[in-house]
């Protein structure tokens, strides 16, 4: 990886431990990023850390419940006593369980909005002071807040109401806290995937995986590493250049 663009700056990456996360991870840290790393499965993080020290790089496996609002915060307190700085924050961690809103347990719908919503805001929250400070101090005096938010934060679709708020959520929440920090260059970008091949569809009963794929079909998926290649896009422009928002669709997805 020639672009370098990033050595010298730490990203902390939610929902490192597969998927778009632990793709971005990689992705910032072959631009020179030092990364901590949170999930709640302790050991693929460390595999994901031994992955990037093997590569040259610097990584921190940091285990967190981001549905923990404590367990968030510190996961950003951490990060910054141990890597020294905080200059982009990827709240990617998510959840995504569909299903009519009549047959749905709200358990559910608590637990991704604890997840999605929620877990975004209060780490959002915890990192803000040490954006703010690495967008004033830091060596490329800019820093990134970057949201995996997802077509459904844009468009809402029968089967997916409370994922869908979730997601528009988040878009609200972004788009607000850009207009609060933009003169104080702290970029705020969102990305909205369309369908990638990860784990988040497998958490659902199969009846609603069969449904899924029915509505998709037979179409080719986005891999994580084309939703990371959008993210290291939007962290790597100059200083003067902010990407608030980016749908990445499969090709063939209408
Ligand atoms: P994965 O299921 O592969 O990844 C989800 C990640 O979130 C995992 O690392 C998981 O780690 C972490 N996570 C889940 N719950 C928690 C929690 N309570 N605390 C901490 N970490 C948690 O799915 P994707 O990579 O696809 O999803 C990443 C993001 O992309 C999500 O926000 C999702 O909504 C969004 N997205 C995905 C799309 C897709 O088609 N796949 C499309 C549009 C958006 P662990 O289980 O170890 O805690």
């Amino acid at each position: 990886m020639d672009d370098q663009s990033l050595r010298g700056t730490v990203a902390l990456v939610t929902g490192a431990s597969s998927g778009i996360g632990r793709a971005t991870a990689l992705a910032l840290a072959a631009r020179g990023a030092a990364v901590a790393l949170t999930a709640r499965r302790a050991e693929l993080l460390r595999e994901l850390a031994a992955e990037i020290h093997a590569a040259g790089g610097t990584a921190l496996p940091l285990a967190a419940d981001i549905a923990d609002h404590e367990e968030a915060a510190e996961a950003v307190r951490f990060t910054v006593a141990e890597l020294g700085r905080l200059d982009t924050l990827v709240n990617n961690a998510g959840l995504m369980l569909l299903g009519h809103v009549t047959q749905s347990a709200t358990a559910d719908w608590q637990r991704m909005v604890d997840i999605n919503l929620t877990g975004l805001m209060h780490t959002t929250h915890a990192a803000l002071p040490h954006l703010l400070e690495a967008a004033a101090q830091g060596p490329r005096r800019v820093a990134d807040l970057v949201n995996i938010s997802s077509v459904a934060g844009r468009h809402a679709f029968a089967g997916s109401a409370a994922y869908c708020a979730t997601k528009f959520g988040v878009n609200a929440f972004s788009e607000s806290v850009r207009q609060e920090l933009a003169r104080q260059h702290v970029r705020v970008c969102v990305v909205e995937p369309g369908s990638v091949d990860t784990e988040l569809r497998t958490h659902n009963v199969p009846e609603v995986q069969q449904a899924i794929d029915q509505v998709l079909g037979a179409i080719e998926r986005l891999r994580p590493e084309d939703v990371a290649d959008a993210v290291a896009y939007a962290v790597t422009r100059p200083r003067h250049v902010a990407l608030a928002e980016i749908q990445v669709r499969p090709t063939e997805q209408v």
